[in-house]
C-alpha cells in the first residue's frame, strides 16, 4: 500500500521550531538550563487524538532534554467541569505511556495564590473591580475597527477596588453583577487587551474546593500564572492562543513572577472524516449518536482504544505529523495507516468467519477432529503456532461462493477447487438451497493428499479460504466499525448541514451470529488481533458476556476509502 501523503522529512523539521527554540535558550542558559513542560487539559470532556498530540509533544520534549512534564488540570470553570473527566484524562494518560510522577497539579489548588496575585495587581493600579452588566461591557469593548471606552469604574481608587474584590469574594455579590478587571489598554489593536476581565462571581459547587470560592479566575489569568508557579519554563498551546500571548506576558511581568515560563504556539491537529471540537463531541453523546464517550468511532482516546488502536501507533501517527506554524487538516488515513503498520507485525492472526455459509465435507470422516498446525504471524515467527481443528462440517464466508460465477471469481463454486488455509483443498461439488432459493449450505470433497493447503502433484489453486470447524466453533457478535462521518470534514458545515445529518449510515454493522476459531477464547482481552483477510479486532470488555464474547473492528486490511475514492474518480474521468 501507498503511504498516505506525509513528508516525514518535512514533518523532522517542523518538529524542529519548538526543539530549535528551546536548544537556543538552553545555549543561552535561560531557566537555568532547564526544561518544564505541561499538559493542561480542562476536565469537561474526554481527551481526543487532539489531546495525543500535545501530549506526545509536551512530554516528549521534557523527555527529549532530560526536564519535566506536568499533567495540570486547568479547572477554573466548575460550572462544566466534573471528576468523571479528570479520572478518565488520568487513565489516557497511562494508556498513551506517559507518566507524570509527582507532577499531577490542579490550577484549583492555587486559587488562594491567583486571589494574592489578583490583590497585588489591584495594588499596582493594574486592575479595578468593574460593575458594567456584560452587555454593557461588550459594547464599551469597541471592535476590529473601533477603539473601545474605558469603563465609567475604571477609575475606582485602590482602596475602593480593595474592599469591592474582597466583598466580591466574600460572597456579597450575585453572579454577574461585577467583575475584577485588568486595566491596560481600551484602544489597543488586541481585543485581549482591552481590559480583559480577570475574575468573575460564580456561586457555582467546585469538584475540589467544594463552596469555598465564590469567585473564580479567568483562563488568561489563572493559567499563564499557573504555569509561573510550577515553574514552567516552555508553555506549548494552539494557535488561537497566539493573540493571547501579549496579554499571557503582561501578567507575568506586571507581577514579577520568580519564573517568565514563554509561550509556544503550534497549530492544533484536525483529522478529516470525523470532529474534534469537544462542544461537538458532547453534543454527539448526549444526542446519543453514538453509544458515549468511548464509542469506538470517535476520536477520543478511550474510543481508539475500545477501536482496537494501539498506544504505540497513536504516538508514531503523532511523531509522523510533526508540529507545524499553520493549520492543516491531517488525513484520517494516515492514522488508519500507522495502526495497520503497526498491527501487521505484532497482532496473532486467527481466522473467523464473519457471514458464515455452511460447508459439509462428504469424504470426510464423520466424528473426526483433526488438529492442524498454524503460524500465529508470518511477520513474525516468535510469535508461536497454535493448532486449528478441522472437522467434516465447517463454515466459510457467504461471499466466498457464488453460484453463478464471472469468470475473474476464483473463490467457491460449484466445480471449484480451492485451498482452505493451513488445511486442504476442497472442491465444491453440489450446494443445497431452501425454499426461497438462498443457498444454504455446499456440499464438498476434499483431496487428504494436499494437507497443509499444497498438492503433491503440483496442482495449483488460484484462492485460499479462511474457514472455522462447525463444531468447535465459538459464537461471537462481531461490530464492523468504520469512520463516523462520510463527508471529509463535517465540522466545516458549508451546505448549511449541521454536522450530525453528515453521519455515515454505514458507520457501525453489527453481525450477531460470527464463528470463531477455538482459540480465540483465549486471548488476553486487551490486545488486538487480525481476523485473517478481514482485519483487526479486538475483544469488547464492556459488553461481552460470558454466553456471547463481542468483537469490534479497529481497521479492515486495506484502506478501502482509497480505493473507493479512486474508482469515484474514474467514474467522473469517464463521464467527461
Ligand atoms: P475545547 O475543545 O473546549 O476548545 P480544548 O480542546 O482546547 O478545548 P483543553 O482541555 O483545553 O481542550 O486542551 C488541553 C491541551 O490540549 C491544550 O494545551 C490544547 O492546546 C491541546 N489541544 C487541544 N486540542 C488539540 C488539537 N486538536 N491538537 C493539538 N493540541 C490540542
Ligand atoms: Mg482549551
Amino acid at each position: 500500500m501507498k503511504e498516505p501523503s506525509c513528508d516525514e522529512k518535512e514533518a523532522v523539521e517542523r518538529v524542529n521550531f519548538i526543539q530549535q527554540r528551546i536548544v537556543g535558550d538552553l545555549a543561552a542558559e535561560e531557566n537555568s538550563g532547564q526544561v518544564h513542560t505541561r499538559f493542561p487539559p480542562e476536565p469537561n470532556g474526554y481527551l481526543h487524538i487532539g489531546h495525543a498530540k500535545s501530549i506526545c509533544l509536551n512530554f516528549g520534549l521534557a523527555k527529549k532534554f532530560a526536564g519535566a512534564c506536568n499533567l495540570r488540570f486547568d479547572d477554573t470553570n466548575p460550572a462544566k467541569e466534573d471528576v468523571e473527566y479528570v479520572d478518565s484524562i488520568k487513565e489516557d494518560v497511562k494508556w498513551l505511556g506517559f507518566d507524570w510522577g509527582e507532577n499531577e497539579f490542579f490550577a484549583s489548588d492555587y486559587f488562594s495564590r491567583l486571589y494574592d496575585y489578583a490583590i497585588q495587581l489591584i495594588e499596582l493600579g493594574k486592575a479595578y473591580v468593574c460593575d458594567l452588566s456584560p452587555d454593557e461591557t461588550r459594547k464599551y469593548r469597541g471592535n476590529l475597527q473601533e477603539p473601545g471606552r474605558n469603563s465609567p469604574f475604571r477609575e475606582r481608587s485602590v482602596p475602593e477596588n480593595l474592599d469591592l474584590f474582597t466583598r466580591m469574594r466574600a460572597g456579597e455579590f450575585a453572579d454577574g453583577s461585577r467583575v475584577l478587571r485588568a486595566k491596560i489598554d481600551m484602544a489597543s489593536g488586541n481585543m485581549n487587551m482591552r481590559d480583559p476581565v480577570i475574575y468573575r462571581i460564580a456561586h457555582v459547587e467546585h469538584h475540589r474546593t467544594g463552596d469555598k470560592w465564590c469567585i473564580y479566575p479567568m483562563y488568561d489569568f489563572a493559567h499563564g500564572l499557573s504555569d509561573a508557579i510550577e515553574g514552567i519554563t516552555h508553555s506549548i498551546c494552539t494557535l488561537e492562543f497566539q493573540d493571547h500571548r501579549p496579554l499571557y506576558d503582561w501578567f507575568i511581568n506586571q507581577l514579577d513572577t520568580l519564573v517568565k515560563p514563554q509561550q509556544i504556539e503550534f497549530a492544533r491537529l484536525n483529522l478529516s472524516f470525523t470532529v474534534m471540537s469537544k462542544r461537538k463531541l458532547m453534543q454527539l453523546v448526549n444526542d446519543n449518536l453514538v453509544s458515549g464517550w468511548d464509542d469506538p468511532r470517535l476520536p477520543t482516546l478511550s474510543g481508539l482504544r475500545r477501536r482496537g488502536f494501539t498506544p504505540e501507533s497513536i504516538r508514531n501517527f503523532c511523531e509522523r505529523i510533526g508540529v507545524a506554524k499553520r493549520n492543516s487538516m491531517v488525513d484520517v488515513a494516515l492514522l488508519e495507516h500507522a495502526v495497520r503498520e503497526d498491527l501487521n507485525k505484532r497482532a496473532a492472526r486467527y481466522m473467523a468467519v464473519l457471514r458464515p455459509l455452511k460447508v459439509i465435507i462428504e469424504n470426510y470422516p464423520e466424528g473426526q477432529v483433526e488438529e492442524l498446525d498454524a503460524v500465529n504471524n508470518p511477520e513474525d515467527e516468535s510469535m508461536g503456532r497454535r493448532k486449528v481443528p478441522f472437522a467434516r462440517e465447517l463454515y466459510v464466508e457467504q461471499d466466498d461462493f457464488m453460484e453463478d460465477a464471472p469468470k475473474k471469481f476464483f473463490r467457491l463454486t460449484p466445480g471449484r477447487e480451492v485451498r482452505l488455509r493451513y488445511a486442504y483443498y476442497i472442491r465444491c461439488e453440489r450446494v443445497e438451497k431452501d425454499e426461497a432459493g438462498v443457498v444454504t449450505a455446499l456440499y464438498c470433497t476434499y483431496d487428504p493428499a494436499t494437507k497443509g493447503g499444497s498438492s503433491p502433484d503440483g496442482r495449483k489453486v488460484k484462492s485460499t479460504l479462511h474457514w472455522v470447524a462447525a463444531k468447535t466453533a465459538i459464537s461471537a457478535e462481531v461490530r464492523l466499525y468504520d469512520r463516523l462521518f462520510s463527508d471529509p470534514d463535517p465540522a466545516a458545515e458549508k451546505d448549511g448541514e449541521p454536522f450530525t445529518k453528515k453521519i455515515n449510515s454505514d458507520s457501525l454493522n453489527v453481525l450477531e451470529n460470527c464463528q470463531l476459531e477455538p482459540a480465540l477464547a483465549a486471548v488476553a482481552s486487551k490486545q488486538t488481533v487480525q481476523f485473517e483477510r478481514l482485519g483487526y479486532f479486538i475483544f469488547d470488555e464492556q459488553d461481552s458476556d460470558s454466553e456471547k464474547p463481542v468483537f469490534n473492528r479497529t481497521v479492515t486490511l486495506r484502506d478501502n476509502w482509497a480505493k473507493k475514492a479512486k474508482a469515484q474518480q474514474n467514474q467522473n474521468r469517464k463521464k467527461k
